[in-house]
């Protein structure tokens, strides 16, 4: 098996979690299957003068409980099995929060760095009229990914608007606050990682202050995470940026190495850390390690030297199958993606939510229900994980797959 396919990666997990709930092969099957899978072309107009084709997907895993619901990256190296991984992912997280949505994702193929903000504005807009037709707050509602933010999901509602001829603000989340966004949504997949931390070392007994932490990435949930996590009282001794790492055994000074990332785009030069490169700072002494920038980082190249007890998946798939398999044995706890990298989907809901009744909730009512569906989902494939006594990740799939069966057994097949 290509240990780096993030499809297969997928497939593997879920056929392990189906043995253990005994499903037969043709239930497997419809659930492995993505419902639908749409490639498009976007011919845009570059600010030279010429014309240039770029490829887009959005697949749609699976909506028996509910409108699809996932990211849109954009980036250099999207692949359709990239992107259909993420959406099946989409689905067993959503099932994990129990959450009433379905799995979606989607992708365009471009380096938004060499790109103008008129050209990445073009690229959007016809995207989105590319895929009208299955977007809609009530069958495939887009969030912001990789090289996507507020202003992504803006230049889409307004699209999708247009052609319905009415503003339609649930049609994707990640909004910016005046366009219908939700308070607390972008802090809320570093709080929910934080909160899959805590509960962690609570069934670890481990403590905060005795905590030394290592934190992959600096962005939206790296970042906001390890912000979260020193506020709490843990030492987070080293964050990573994809120019390099920084590292400070007494811990680092987060609130100002956030202010520096901020002025100077790079955390390279922070005063008070030394640089750490890339490949080594996974292999840090550190108690809990939380990869948060991108897939196939724990791998079978450099599991063997990981040190931390604890992991907690801020990414998407950041650990491969088959480091998973060498971390288990060794006893490490990985608190999955579809778990701990989940809070961003549920405020994305809360978005929805707050969108479809016109109606906005405060900060603190976000964060406190934020807070209650992290710690239920969590003490949910705590308690899967010793009934079946198998792995915090598998118990995530044995618990979301079998909530999706059980509404296709209620549903049945449509012929
Ligand atoms: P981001 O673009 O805000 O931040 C990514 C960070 O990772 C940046 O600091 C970047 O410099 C760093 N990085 C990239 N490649 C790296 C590498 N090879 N080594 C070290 N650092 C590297 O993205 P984000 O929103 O924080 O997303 C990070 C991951 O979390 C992705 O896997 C994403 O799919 C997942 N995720 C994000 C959300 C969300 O709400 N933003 C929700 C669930 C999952």
């Amino acid at each position: 098996m290509d240990e780096f396919n993030p499809f297969l990666a997928m497939a593997e997990r879920f056929e392990t979690a189906s043995d253990h709930l005994g499903l037969d092969p043709g239930v497997r099957e419809v659930l492995r299957t993505p419902d639908r899978e749409l490639t498009v072309a976007i011919p845009v107009l570059m600010d030279d003068g010429s014309i240039r084709v770029f490829k887009g997907y959005r697949v749609q895993h699976n909506f028996l409980r509910g409108p699809c619901k996932g990211g849109i990256r954009f980036a250099p190296d999207v692949h359709l099995d990239e992107v259909r991984a993420l959406a099946a992912w989409m689905t067993w997280k959503c099932s994990v929060v129990n959450i009433p949505f379905g799995g979606g994702k989607g992708g365009v193929f471009c380096n938004p760095q060499e790109l103008s903000p008129r050209e990445l504005e073009s690229i959007t807009r016809r995207y989105t009229t590319s895929i009208l037709d299955i977007l809609g707050p009530d069958r495939d509602v887009p969030a912001p990914d990789m090289n996507t933010n507020e202003q992504t999901m803006a230049w889409i509602m307004d699209t999708y608007s247009m052609h319905q001829r009415r503003t339609s603000t649930a049609v994707v989340t990640g909004k910016p606050l005046n366009l219908g966004g939700s308070r607390g949504r972008k802090e809320a997949t570093g709080r929910g990682v934080m909160i899959s931390c805590r509960e962690a070392m609570k069934v670890l007994g481990m403590r905060p202050e005795e905590t030394r932490v290592v934190v992959q990435g600096s962005g939206n949930v790296g970042g906001i995470g390890a912000l979260l996590l020193h506020r709490e009282g843990y030492k987070i001794l080293s964050l990573s940026d994809m120019f390099g790492a920084i590292y400070n055994e007494d811990g680092l000074d987060v609130p100002a190495v956030m202010s520096w990332l901020q002025e100077k785009r790079r955390l390279e030069g922070f005063p008070g850390a030394t640089a750490v490169p890339n490949n080594e700072q996974l292999l840090l002494d550190c108690d809990v390690l939380i990869p948060a920038a991108t897939e196939n980082q724990i791998t079978s190249q450099n599991v063997a030297d990981i040190k931390a007890r604890l992991i907690v998946e801020g990414a998407n798939g950041p650990t491969t199958a088959i480091a998973d398999r060498e971390l288990e044995k060794r006893g490490v706890m990985v608190i999955p993606d579809i778990l701990a990298n989940a809070g961003g989907v549920t405020v994305s809901y809360f978005e929805w939510v707050q969108d479809r009744m016109g109606y906005f909730w405060t900060e603190e009512i976000v964060n406190s229900r934020l807070e209650q569906t992290m710690v239920n989902a969590f003490d949910e494939v705590y308690a899967k994980s010793k009934e079946h006594n198998v792995s915090m990740r598998t118990a995530a799939y044995i618990l979301s797959i079998d909530r999706v069966v059980s509404v296709y057994r209620l549903r049945g097949i449509f012929a």
